[in-house]
């Protein structure tokens, strides 16, 4: 299929109660893995790209793997950039093909973050693709800013309101309820009340951020309360490594590269397939793309 927005699948899901994966997305193979894991379970899928993923490959040949790879599937396939602060970035992804962005200002003050936001989403509006900004800060490492995960500071839920009603039109949003990026240092205290709150106020779906070393409780209630967007980054890096690492343990005389490229293709679609299954998008296609 053509890559499609995120925002109408998104709306689908969130009424329908299930997620749809958002995987970050490495390398060609990588993108496979990610296209082909949602393929084979028949399930919509996003994949996103960091800023800093963008700026090792270049705009094109990432537009091209995941275009190309997307028109071989039945599935609906979003391309999305994640975490940006840079609106040179936002005009270059979508001039190139992304069919939605996030900017993200949630280091900005209230005020400035709804002002540059409000100006993404304009960009984003009239160039007819999706939209996800984010309120507080979510904890961890996300490219080159590092959040404390005790010193992450949850959304404020009147800014939420007052942030959402500014931009109907969002595709998703990310308010910070208490996860972080990365692997957890310890018990991570997700915000329901926040939450649920949030959900019953706004009528757009929402993001779930840091979503390596949630529990499959912890993802269930996140999705029932109506996060849409389910976000995976840090395990699929690892997957990406230890794949490839495992087959040299595994086969010690390899002297070829494609079976270790394999090998890691098989340890980040296993990923996929697993967070496809607990997000309950499994069999969704047909739904997330309004046609079922
Ligand atoms: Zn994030």
């Amino acid at each position: 299929m053509p890559l499609v927005t995120m925002g109408p699948m998104l709306k689908r899901a969130q009424s329908a109660l299930y997620g749809i994966a958002a995987f970050n997305m490495i390398d060609y193979n990588s993108v496979r893995a990610i296209i082909q894991g949602a393929a084979e379970l028949d399930a919509p899928i996003i994949v996103q790209v960091s800023t800093k993923t963008i700026r090792f490959w270049g705009f094109k040949p990432i537009a091209d793997w995941v275009r190309s790879l997307a028109e071989t599937v039945q599935v609906p396939v979003a391309l999305h950039l994640d975490h940006c602060s840079d609106l040179e970035i936002i005009k270059g992804c979508i001039a190139a093909g992304w069919t939605s962005v996030m900017f993200d200002g949630s280091s900005l003050p209230f005020r400035e973050n709804l002002a540059r936001s409000r100006q993404a989403y304009d960009i984003a509006m009239s160039a007819g693709v999706g939209l996800e900004a984010e309120i507080g800060a979510i904890g961890g490492v996300e490219d080159d800013k590092f959040v404390a995960e005790d010193a992450s500071i949850l959304a404020d839920f009147d800014e939420c309101v007052k942030f959402c009603a500014a931009m109907p039109e969002l595709a998703v949003f990310a308010p910070a309820i208490g996860t972080a990026h990365g692997f957890y240092a310890g018990e991570p205290k997700i915000a329901y009340p926040l939450l649920e709150r949030i959900t019953g106020a706004v009528d757009i779906p929402i993001a779930l951020h840091g979503g390596t070393g949630l529990s499959e409780e912890q993802f269930h209630r996140c999705i029932a309360a109506g996060c849409a967007k389910v976000n995976i980054s840090t395990m699929h890096k690892h997957r990406f490594i230890e794949g490839f690492l495992g087959w040299r343990e595994q086969k010690p005389r390899e002297s070829e590269p494609l079976p270790f490229i394999q090998a890691q293709y098989e340890a980040m679609k296993a990923d996929v397939r697993d967070m496809i299954r607990i997000f309950g998008s499994e069999g969704r296609a047909a739904h997330a793309s309004g046609k079922d």
